[in-house]
């Protein structure tokens, strides 16, 4: 049965149930109640990218940016969620947080790797907790998925935060570079039956075998990247103990790792398990949490590894185009000239980090980008548009809701009297959209096609 949207279920799978019954805290006939119940809607704020958009709901306990919606809006009409204001995202995911928080240091030149990141929702919330000379490296093998997740990331506007698209034994061969690694592993989805009704269609004992041993694939494949006393963050949306503690104990089997247990609240109603190996893991039910169906645990490496060789390259610097973009940026950085038309900034500490990475990996996306130069001027980019660093001074035009719609279908609207000709950026509660180059009293919309919302937007939506 389906109410708004959401799947209401009877019934679990009864080979999952049986599975189930030896983990500490399953209550059948509770988790089955709670399949009858929508699913709980959540967002993440950017810290970056204040609004008032849901700022004053109901807090998620574990993560200070996380939110409770009574319902689920149409986020699409919303021009704040296309602002990067905010990330819709599962609650019980969110505890990624409440784990980086307790054992991972920000803002100490860190290198973190998002190993399956598509479509954003922990790398946005990674990125949120770093400092701005650390590095997140968001990896989606998948190549459909990594242009969502680039356009995800572009949305929270970040500098620090990259976008590659390997397979995890390319990412492998890293060796000993990464200080923390998250891996959100594909899973047989069972946590997730009552957001999306396809993933009880496609559950089965043999898919929750093949995931299994498709997590120790890319745990083995990836693992020599990561540096000794580096952290590995492990996490499905499976009740399976196969994929969860089971995993990590198969980790502890084949790798030196030592458990990082998290403090917990009584009253968040997360269960904490320990493997047969010792291995501590936070399991989420929506019989016990306000959330859908997650496990998370952190191991820490305790194998000695070798440091890699600093590298010597040529810089990209190119000091012109840094002279002719310095006034779309408010921080330090770096311009480089990655090809004939694509520019980038980064931090300035990252840039060892770019020569080494692309050795390996297909760079999707480095800092952020920062257009073209042309005889005449320079043709900033979207990314600038939407970067949490751009420069307070640049020529800002204020947009209604109904305005900054149009603006996001590429349609028209009248721009004030007197709006001075060149190159503007829009806003919508002060957090910019896109440009425009105005013209007079028309304007040319440089919002990329693949970003335009295509969807119908009735009357009530304008307001
Ligand atoms: N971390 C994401 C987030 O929070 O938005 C969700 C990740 S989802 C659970 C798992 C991701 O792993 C998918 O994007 C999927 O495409 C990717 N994936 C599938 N097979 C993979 C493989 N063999 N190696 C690495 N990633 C894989």
């Amino acid at each position: 049965m389906c109410l708004s949207g959401y799947t209401i279920l009877n019934q679990l799978p009864e080979i999952l149930l049986q599975d189930l019954q030896q983990v500490k805290g399953f209550d059948k006939e509770a988790l089955i109640a709670a399949h009858q119940l929508p699913a709980v809607t959540s967002v993440r704020l950017n810290p970056n990218k204040a609004s008032a958009a849901f700022a004053d709901n109901e807090q998620v306990p574990w993560c200070a940016n996380g939110r409770y919606l009574a319902e689920r809006p149409v986020f699409t009409v919303d021009p704040l969620y296309h602002a990067g204001a905010y990330y819709v995202q599962e609650a019980s995911s969110m505890f990624l947080h409440h784990i980086l928080s307790s054992h991972v240091l920000a803002s100490s030149g860190l290198r973190v790797l998002d190993l399956c990141a598509a479509p954003g929702g922990k790398s946005t919330l990674i990125a949120s907790f770093l400092g701005e000379d650390d590095l997140l490296v968001s990896n989606e093998v998948i190549r459909t998925r990594a242009t969502i997740l680039e356009e995800n990331m572009t949305r929270w506007g970040y500098m620090n935060t990259w976008v590659v698209s390997n397979d995890p034994k390319d990412i492998g061969r890293l060796e000993s570079y990464f200080d923390v690694i998250v891996v959100d592993a594909p899973c047989s989805g069972s946590g997730l039956f009552r957001k999306d009704a396809r993933a009880l269609d496609e559950w089965s004992e043999g898919n929750v075998l093949l995931c299994s041993q498709r997590q120790q694939r890319i745990l083995a494949d990836v693992w020599p990247s990561l540096k000794e006393d580096g952290i590995v963050i492990y996490a499905t949306c499976s009740y399976s103990p196969q994929e969860d503690e089971e995993i990590l104990d198969w980790l502890s089997e084949n790798f030196e790792v030592k458990g990082l247990p998290v403090a917990l609240e009584a009253e968040w109603g997360v269960v904490e398990t320990v493997s047969s190996k010792g291995m501590h893991g936070y399991r989420f039910s929506p019989d016990k949490v306000k959330g859908e169906g997650f496990f998370i645990a952190a191991l820490q490496k305790k194998e000695t590894t070798r440091e890699p060789k600093p590298l010597r390259y040529k810089t990209l610097q190119d000091k012109k185009a840094q002279e002719q973009t310095k006034h779309l940026l408010d921080t330090e950085y770096l311009c480089l000239q990655l090809d004939k038309d694509n520019y980038v900034a980064i931090h300035p500490s990252h840039e060892a980090d770019y020569h080494t990475l692309k050795q390996f990996v297909y760079l999707r996306k480095t800092g952020v980008q920062l257009g073209t130069p042309t005889p005449k001027e320079w043709l900033p980019s979207h990314d600038v548009a939407l970067s949490i660093h751009r420069a307070a001074t640049l020529p800002k035009l204020e947009l209604n809701k109904e305005q900054a719609l149009k603006f996001l279908k590429k349609e028209d609207f009248a721009l004030p009297e007197g709006t001075h000709k060149g190159w503007i950026l829009l806003t919508y509660n002060g957090l910019g959209i896109g440009w425009i180059k105005a013209l007079g009293n028309r304007f040319n919309n440089y919002l990329p096609k693949h970003w335009r919302i295509r969807m119908e937007i009735s009357d009530m939506d304008w307001a």
